[in-house]
């Protein structure tokens, strides 16, 4: 059965609909795409429950692929990303990926950069494509609980999964508690919504109205996030957990999923690249490190 929530930044019950997001990535009743009221926090309500959204990981091709073509441009984007978070954490050391997506290709190139990796993953075929493929120490978890892990045991952690949390704030405790002090998350999430390609999307369906703007539409694949952030929900929620962030960007990341598109290629692509001009790219990415009170 799907399941209402309130908001998980500030736990507020008032919120309002919006349907022409909710149109926009063709989701169908009953979910809904929502705003809350009080701090502007977007999600999915109502939502898969939790059983559902395993049933739907375990059968979505899109997450069950354990082995993705690992193609030059896929390599390039997450050896850049892995290269900031170097930045950020120069001494390397123990890194958690939270989800593994493509079969753990991020924590592959990590491993290959120097850091001793392991991982968490709901999906069975993913975390054991990484333990079987790639020897990466990956363990398949219930509904994102790190309770298996010890306190104080991470340089950084490393997740793309943000927006597939169903309780973020509750995650980000459970990060708290298995980094080290001072400890290192990187967040990428989709900017969606926030993006110059969504903004002019939306734009162009007030204009055509939703039946005309139809005619020129490819509708996204259905991914069931349950959040979609902006940089300001974003560094709240980090922030309200103790950590303080150190850098927040957008990207223009060269991975396949961002450049598939032939119809209006040349659009897409013009789009992805001056939105990252303005702080308005594709994919929003988050470093920030732990200075709370642990939780207990
Ligand atoms: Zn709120």
């Amino acid at each position: 059965m799907p399941e209402t929530t309130n908001c998980n930044l500030c736990g507020s019950d008032n919120y309002r609909t919006k349907a022409r997001y909710t149109w926009f990535i063709d989701l169908n009743e009953p979910y809904e795409i929502c705003e809350c009221a009080e701090c502007g926090l977007i999600y999915l309500n109502p939502r898969p429950n939790t059983q559902e959204l395993i049933e739907l990981y375990a059968n979505e091709p899109y997450f069950s692929r354990g082995n993705a073509n690992r193609g030059a441009s896929r390599t390039e984007f997450y050896t850049n990303r892995m290269r900031r978070l170097e930045n950020a954490v120069p001494q390397k050391g123990r890194l958690l990926g939270i989800g593994c997506l493509e079969g753990g290709y991020a924590l592959e190139i990590a491993q290959d950069l120097g850091w001793e990796v392991s991982g968490v993953e709901s999906s069975e075929i993913l975390a054991s494509y990484a333990r079987d493929n790639l020897s990466i120490d990956v363990q398949t978890v219930d509904a994102w609980d790190l309770s298996g892990l010890p306190d104080d045991s991470f340089d950084a952690i490393y997740t793309h999964s943000f927006e597939h949390f169903s309780d973020p704030l509750a995650m980000l405790g459970q990060c708290s508690r298995v980094l080290k002090p001072s400890g290192t998350i990187m967040i990428e999430v989709p900017n969606q919504f926030y993006s110059l390609k969504d903004k002019v999307r939306l734009t162009a369906m007030e204009i055509l109205g939703n039946h005309r703007y139809k005619v020129f539409r490819k509708p996204p694949p259905l991914h069931f996030h349950l959040y979609f952030y902006s940089r300001m929900t974003l560094s709240q929620m980090l922030e309200s957990q103790g950590f303080s962030i150190d850098q927040i960007k957008t990207y223009v990341p060269w991975h396949p999923v961002y450049h598939s598109n032939k119809n209006g290629k040349w659009l897409q692509e013009s789009l992805y690249a001056l939105g990252g001009l303005f702080g308005a790219g594709p994919s929003l990415e988050l470093i920030a490190s732990f200075g709370g009170k642990k939780l207990e």
